[in-house]
């Protein structure tokens, strides 16, 4: 990489205030932040609404550089999975998933991820760094410029490599340019944050008032098993955990959606379902049921619930609980579960 500034993800307020510390009008922050992030236009040569002594200064002094999509893979299911490199080499991956009318790209907040789920192949490559947000904005930036003229990418989720509440002020700072109509234009109700249960994050996203969904990967509610599984449990438990979506969901007017995986024997038997219904008891919610997709070096002893199973643990769900779904997992053909591309590249 250059020596020059790369502009790319800086918002629209540090945009505007490098324009009045270069001694140009606030304005032009705006109109560079509209040919970034909306247009696509990456040189400044082409930003025809900028004076010829910015755009001279700009090509001098700054850059706008992307991270570099290393590899696409398309699945059967017509699921794509991305892989982009960063300046450092680092490599991330976002996934877009066909899902119609909607058109979801999941995304990553993290190199790798500390918190050693145990079901999850990102905990295996461990922790590298938290990302840049011009680093999470190019994900989404890249894959919209490979869209077929046809194709829109209508929902967001935070659901990729890392904790994004690990990386709270450079994926808000993302999300605010995501939604503003200067820029990617995607409403609030379109994002979705997923967190493993980072508790002071779900208050911090309350008290800010960040108005994306929340889904909480669950995956237990067995205090037991749940330590088991994801190690963020010994910090932040489950009760602690429950207060906090009881909090966020009466301050946000939002139900939270719980994210589920069924282990055959080990989360899909109806006593782990009492609990269930117990632990979402009073929070407004939506469950998604996952079956377990096993993978090279993930623990031999998770397997898959199996079809029976399955059922039972959602017909117990319903109606005791408000409203449940099982999703079809995607793209198992190309590896597209969290971190196993990358995993994978490592
Ligand atoms: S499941 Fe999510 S939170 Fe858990 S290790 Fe993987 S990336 Fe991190």
């Amino acid at each position: 990489m250059s020596d020059k500034t790369n502009l790319y993800g800086l918002t629209y307020q540090e945009l505007e205030d490098l324009m009045v510390s270069l001694g140009y009008k606030k304005y032009s922050g705006r109109q560079i932040f509209q040919w970034m992030y909306q247009k696509k236009v990456f040189d400044f040569g082409q930003m025809t609404n900028l004076s010829k002594k910015l755009r001279a200064e700009l090509e001098e002094n700054y850059s706008i550089a992307l991270p570099r999509v290393l590899q696409a893979k398309v699945s059967e299911d017509q699921t794509v999975k991305y892989l982009f490199e960063l300046f450092d080499g680092s490599l991330i991956e976002a996934v877009k998933i066909p899902d119609d009318p909607r058109l979801t790209l999941c995304m990553s907040s993290q190199v790798g991820c500390p918190l050693g789920c145990k079901f999850c192949k990102t905990a295996q490559i461990g922790f590298k760094r938290n990302l840049e947000v011009g680093e999470i904005l190019s994900q989404l930036a890249l894959v919209q410029m490979m869209l077929k003229p046809e194709e829109r990418i209508t929902n967001l989720v935070f659901m990729g490599m890392g904790e994004p509440f690990l990386n709270y002020d450079n994926v808000k700072a993302a999300i605010e340019t995501i939604m503003s109509v200067l820029a990617f234009g995607i409403g609030h109700s379109k994002i979705t944050l997923s967190t493993a249960g980072h508790v002071p994050g779900i208050y911090r996203m309350t008290d800010d008032g960040l108005k994306v969904r929340l889904a909480v990967s669950l995956n237990s509610a067995d205090p037991e098993v749940r330590r088991r599984l994801m190690p963020i449990t010994k910090k932040y438990s489950l009760d602690e955990l429950r207060k906090a979506l009881i909090y966020h969901t009466s301050q946000a007017g939002r139900r939270v959606t719980f994210e589920y995986l069924l282990i055959s024997g080990i989360t899909d038997t109806i006593a782990s379902a009492k609990k269930l219904v117990k632990f979402v008891d009073g929070i407004p919610c939506k469950i998604n049921l996952i079956n377990y997709n096993p993978s090279e070096g993930l623990p031999g002893e998770f397997k898959p619930s199996n079809e029976n199973d399955l059922f039972k643990f959602r017909d117990y769900l319903y109606p005791r609980t408000p409203a449940v779904t099982v999703r079809a997992s995607k793209g198992i053909d190309i590896k597209a579960a969290c971190g196993q591309l990358a995993a994978k590249h490592q």
